[in-house]
This record gives structure tokens, sequence and C-alpha cells, in this order.
């Protein structure tokens, strides 16, 4: 059989005794200390490598907000609280997330559409700020905030005339259910400010998995001008202007990792050369998967091995119900690749080629196709790579009963 790429393996990961290591110990260690698979590992070097890259290639000006979306595991959001400099939720779920974890209100945004009163009212109480994705939400959020007696902070998420390019999931650019349209931005700012909001700016998201540098250069340059347009259609100073994000990372066979330096030197040129009515402005971009994505694995052992018609399968104790994306079912049109392996056996020769599969009762259900592997057999460990963002908790864990899988931040 021959066998079909795999995705790149991220940087930073290393060889032990023969093994897969991560956060200095062996994989099979994780999984002995956890006690079960399937088990996820992120690592707090990878987590702090990642920021101290972004701290370096980006211009101080530029604060970096974190996504929680991306990876909700409390002990991550901790440990993110001292990296970056505000934190974007999604829903009162994560707003929980981010009280428990004691995380300052006021470094905290909250977007997304379908925000019900009371998410809107839990996030007014806490202090947080609403990115408000309508007319209609501004107006229940200023009603709501009357009355409670407290004055919400809001900003206004834009609905750009463009998007980000090539970006694999696109949230900008004609008719959207995110955001309010860039025509419709100064009146609905003028009439809320009006109203005694407390104006935070502008949210202006283009969209998410961008590889190309010239892509987010061009995204980027597009956000700061339609930013310094409507703030003179408002005629108020922004207080401050999300610029989004949309770094991607590599999870196929053929990515190439994001040309950071490059990012960071043409935004470098941007913050030197910003228009007048920016200049006051506190400015941010807001990433998930860049951050956390390359710094976890997912850890599944073999079961079992069967053959089929001359096809190997290496059925997991895994599957989509943990790794809804690796399986090829989450925003993708043609099945590839993640970066795989045999966890335990990693420095061995890839002599095989073998189906990893899931657990789950549907042809779905997917790890690697014709993956070349080391041989592996039933107890063996198979890690999928670019695990720490999107998985856990984007992916359907009751499907078929099996359970969530074990988290570990080591
Ligand atoms: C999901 C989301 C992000 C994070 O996207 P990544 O691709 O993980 O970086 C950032 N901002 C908004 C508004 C989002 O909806």
């Amino acid at each position: 059989m021959k066998a079909k790429p795999l995705g790149p393996i991220p940087a930073g990961f290393e060889t032990l005794d023969g093994e897969l290591a991560i956060g200095g110990k062996r994989a099979s260690e994780w999984v002995e200390s956890e006690g079960k698979t399937p088990l996820f590992v992120y690592s707090r070097e990878l987590l702090n490598a990642r920021v101290e890259q972004l701290r370096a290639a980006l211009p101080e000006r530029i604060g970096i907000n974190y996504a929680v979306k991306a990876n909700p595991y409390e002990p991550v959001v901790t440990h993110m609280e001292g990296l970056v400099d505000g934190f974007d939720i999604a829903s009162s779920g994560e707003l929980a997330i981010t009280n428990a974890v004691g995380i300052n209100p006021a470094r905290i945004s909250f977007a997304g559409p379908g925000k019900r009163d009371e998410e809107l009212e839990a996030a007014i109480v806490a202090g947080v700020t609403l990115n408000c994705e309508s007319e209609g939400e501004a107006r229940r959020a200023i009603a709501i905030g009357v009355r409670i007696g407290k004055t919400p902070r809001m900003a206004l998420r834009v609905n750009p005339d463009f998007e980000l390019k090539g970006s694999g999931m696109k949230m900008g650019g004609g008719a959207k259910q995110f955001g309010i349209d860039a025509d419709k931005v100064p009146a609905l700012a003028r009439e809320i400010i009006a109203a005694g909001v407390e104006w935070r700016g502008l949210h202006i998201f283009t969209g998410s998995q961008a590889l190309s540098a010239d892509a987010i250069i061009e995204a980027q340059s597009n956000v700061l001008q339609l930013a310094a347009k409507l703030a003179d259609e408002i005629d108020v100073s922004l207080p401050k202007l999300n610029m989004g994000g949309g770094f991607g990372i590599p999870y196929f066979p053929g990515d190439e990792p994001l040309d950071l330096a490059a990012v960071g030197a043409a935004l470098t040129k941007h913050v030197a050369n910003l228009p007048e009515q920016l200049t006051e402005t506190e400015l941010c971009l807001e990433l998930g998967r860049y951050l956390v994505g390359e710094a976890g694995i997912y850890l599944t052992r073999v079961v079992d091995r069967k053959v089929s018609h001359d096809t190997t399968y290496l059925v997991t104790d895994g599957g989509l119900h943990h790794q809804l994306a690796a399986s090829g079912n989450f925003g993708t049109v043609v099945r590839r690749n993640y970066p795989v392996a045999i966890a335990n056996r990693y420095d061995a020769p890839a002599d095989d080629v073998v189906n990893v599969v899931g657990c789950l009762c549907t042809p779905l259900d997917r790890l690697a196709d014709k993956a070349a592997l080391p041989h592996a057999d039933v107890r063996d460990i198979v890690a999928v790579f670019c695990a720490g963002a999107y998985g856990a908790t984007a992916s359907p864990s009751a499907f078929l009963g099996h359970g969530p899988a074990a988290e570990m931040l080591v």
C-alpha cells in the first residue's frame, strides 16, 4: 500500500529513550501518571516559547489577546493569564472560566453572535467589554445596563467589506452573522455613546487559519484604514482597536509555518505610521490556535491491530469524539492527514503503512490514512499533534458514550 504523507510535526518535541517527549518526560510516563488514555497533554514550555516568539516579532505597542475558545482548559487559561495581555471570550460559560481563574474583567472582551440577555447581564455586572454583534444586541445591552444600574463597557464588532485571503474560515466580507456592516457602524456608535455607555472602540476580525504572511499583512493594513475611516465618521476617538488575528498553524502535508518575522516587520512599519485617528488607540491582536495549537498532543492507545483486504488498521481507544479536526470532519473539504506518530516508538523506522482509526462506529472516525509509521501493536500509543486547540471542546465527546478525554498541563 502506498503511503499518504502526514502533516509536519511542530517544532519543540524531543526524543527521550526512543520515545516522544513533551514537558521533559516520555509520553508513556504521562499516560502512566494519568492512569488512562485518551489523554491530551499540553506543555507550559511550548506555550511560553510561542508567546516569546510573538513578543520578539511584534512591536511593543501591539497587545496579544488569547481567544479562550481555542482551549478553555482551566489550567491552560490560568497559565495564559501570566503571558498575554487580554482575553476574548464567546459565552457566559467562558466567562465563568475566566472568573474562576481570577482574570481582571477589564482585560476581557466578549464577542460572539446570539448573546442571551442573561449573558449580557453577567458580562455587564462583571465589567467585561461587550463586542456587540448587532444593533439589536447593542440596544438590549444598554437597556440591561439601565435596569441594573451599571454602565456597560461596549465596543462594536465590524463586519468589514474585505476578508483575510486564504483563511480557513471566512468571517468577514459580504453578508455575515458576525459583526455590524461597516457602513452602519458610525451611526450606531454615535447612538450608544450618546446613551452613555463606556465606549471601548472597535473589533474587526477578518478570518482564521491563514498561513500567508502577505494575506495577513494586507488584512491588517485594511483593518487599520477602515478603523481610521470609521473613527472619523464616529467623530469620537477610539480607545481601543482589536485588529483580529487569523494567524494559522501548519496541520497538513505541504503547509509552511507563517512567516511571523514578515508580519511583525509590516506591523512595526504600520505602528510607526499610524493614521492620526489611531495614534492614541490601544491596539491588540486576538489569537487562538496560534498560541496553543502546537503546544498540545493527543495520546491514544492501540486497542486492536487487524487486517482487512490487505489493509492494516490500528484501532485506538480515541477518535473523532476528541479529535474531530484530525478526522477531517471540522471544516475541511478533502481529508488530509494531521501529523501523527507512534509515541513510544518515536525514533523507530517507519516500516509499516497503516490506517489509524478511532473506536466509534462510523467510517468517519479516522485519525490517519495510509500512514507510514513504525510497526505498532496493541498497547502502543499513537500521538496526534496540533491537538492544543479545538480538540477536547470542539469535538462531540458525548457521541457514542465513550466520554471525554483526560487533559493535563505539564
Ligand atoms: C475563534 C475566534 C478567534 C480565534 O481564532 P483562531 O483561528 O483560533 O486564532 C479569534 N477571534 C474571534 C472573534 C473568534 O471567533
